[in-house]
């Protein structure tokens, strides 16, 4: 299901997202965004959400619906899908961020340039509620405030 927002902005409706699970015994609360604009976006995160969901480290507590918006930065490229999960894990930090890395990799997320087109962006946007300001991580993410493709997901799983 589709539901139109604005010009620029639908909200996507699918099996996985928006979706309510299970609670948690873990004990931190990990706030992920996810994003892309290459392919079947949708496929990607459905793959994403079962890997995810058989992955022993992480419990997936909530998702949201998935909002199309414009690119920012670089402009001449497609519109990207963006979404947010609720996770727990027991994992640190430091940890999260590598095991979501391994994730971007195999799904073939190619680096070329700053804000370039992407198969799958994870970015860790809040962590319990830590501040982290190291070199590879930046918690809460810098910009959550500022993005729709943030705030408007996360409208729904809060
Ligand atoms: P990007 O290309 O935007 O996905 O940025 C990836 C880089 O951002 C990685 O080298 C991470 O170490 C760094 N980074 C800093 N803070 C975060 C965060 N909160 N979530 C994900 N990556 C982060």
């Amino acid at each position: 299901m589709k539901r139109t927002l604005s010009k620029e902005l639908s909200l996507y409706f699918t099996s996985n997202f928006p979706k309510n699970l299970k609670a948690s015994s873990k004990k931190n609360f990990v706030l992920i965004g996810i994003g892309g604009n290459i392919g079947n976006i949708k496929r990607r995160f459905d793959k994403l959400f079962l890997s995810l969901q058989s992955d022993a480290r992480f419990d997936i507590i909530k998702t949201s619906p998935l909002l199309k918006n414009p690119p920012f930065g670089y402009l001449e490229q497609n519109y990207f899908l963006n979404g947010v999960m609720v996770l727990k894990t027991n994992l640190s930090p430091k940890a999260s961020l590598k095991a979501f890395q391994r994730y971007e990799n195999r799904f073939k997320r190619k680096r070329s340039f700053k804000d370039a087109p992407r198969t799958l962006d994870i970015d860790i946007i809040f962590f319990n509620d830590q501040k982290i300001n190291t070199k590879e991580l930046i918690v809460p993410h810098p910009h959550w405030f500022k993005r729709e493709s943030v705030l408007i997901p996360l409208g729904y799983v809060i």
